[in-house]
Parts: C-alpha cells; structure tokens; sequence
C-alpha cells in the first residue's frame, strides 16, 4: 500500500541518522570481524610465539586470520619483538601502508615497554604506542600462544562494537609519529 507521509511515524533526524549508521556498522563490521589479517611482523624471540600460532597445533586460522607478508593485504599488525630506533620509521611506514580500518596488537615487554633494554639500552623504543596506536596489549616474556589467542578475542570484541564514524573522528585527531611529519 502507498504510505501517506503524514501518516509515518516522526523520528527526529538525529535518530534517523544513527540508525542508519549503527546498521551499516554491525553489517560492516560481522564481515570484518573474521577475516582480521595480520601482517608478519616479528623482529626478536617473541616471534618464535607468534610462528607456533601458525602452526597446526593451535588451530589459528579458525578466526580467519590468513599471514600476509605484504601491509597491503594486512588489517592487523602483531608486533612481536624488540623496537629500535633505527627500525622505528620503518614499522610506522609498513603501518601507513596498511589500508584502514586497522588494528595493532603489542606482543610482548620489549615491545609494551623497552622490557630489559628499558633500562640503559641507548636504542630500544621505550613502548611501540609511542609510533603506531596501540589496540590490544599482550604482557609477558614472551608471552605464549594462548596468549595471543586471548588478545584476538579481545580485539574481535572491539571490532564488533567499532563505529565507522568514531573511528574517522580518532583519525583524524589522532597524533603518531609519522613518516611525513619530520
Ligand atoms: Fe624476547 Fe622477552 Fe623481549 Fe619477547 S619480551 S622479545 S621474549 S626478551
């Protein structure tokens, strides 16, 4: 039957507005949320965790999550490993290259904090959430495969919950330090 538009309910243009978004969102976001697919990135022993994921033993890929070598085929970035200064500008430009969304799992002392280089060490990047953003953190030394599988479910849950629109707005003010910005 042809509606009368008098006869239509009246929602304000803010409601309206969200409603929309927040369905776009949840379709958006359940494709997303089993494909997350992380770029290697490993650069000390935490990595040795981090490959006993891939193998059989722990069923990794039942999130969908398939290795990628290239950032251009990655959403998510597992960093796994000791920061240097001198690697510094080059994970933020693997990370630029990532398209968005994505996402970044620090794995590991080394990488939350400098671990033991925190102390003297001249060159390791005290905490890698100085360079990328950080989403989920992993603690330990290292930390193990059981681990890694918790922080995925965790970063799941937030994908589930994530807003297209609150995440262009912590784009845009979100500040790291970038290749560009020298
Ligand atoms: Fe190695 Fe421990 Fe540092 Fe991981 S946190 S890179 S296992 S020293």
């Amino acid at each position: 039957r042809i509606i009368n538009p008098i006869e239509r309910p009246t929602v304000t243009q803010d409601l309206s507005e969200n409603v929309i978004l927040t369905t776009v969102d949840d379709l958006y976001n359940w494709a997303r949320l089993s494909s997350l697919w992380p770029m290697l990135y490993g650069t000390a022993c935490c990595f040795i965790e981090f490959a006993a994921l891939i193998g059989s033993r722990f069923d990794f890929d039942r999130f969908g999550l398939v290795p990628r070598s290239s950032p251009r085929q990655a959403d998510l970035i597992i960093t796994a490993g000791t920061i240097t200064m001198k690697m510094a500008p080059a994970l933020v430009r693997l990370y630029e290259q990532m398209p968005d969304p994505k996402y970044v799992i620090a794995m590991g002392a080394c990488t939350i904090t400098g671990g033991m280089f925190s102390v003297d060490s001249p060159t390791a990047v005290r905490g890698v959430d100085k360079l990328i953003p950080v989403d989920v953190y992993i603690p330990g030394c290292p930390p193990r495969p059981e681990a890694i599988i918790d922080a995925i479910i965790k970063l799941r849950k937030k994908v589930a919950n994530d807003s297209i629109q609150e995440r262009s707005q912590l784009k845009q003010t979100h500040r790291y330090y970038s290749t560009t910005h020298k």
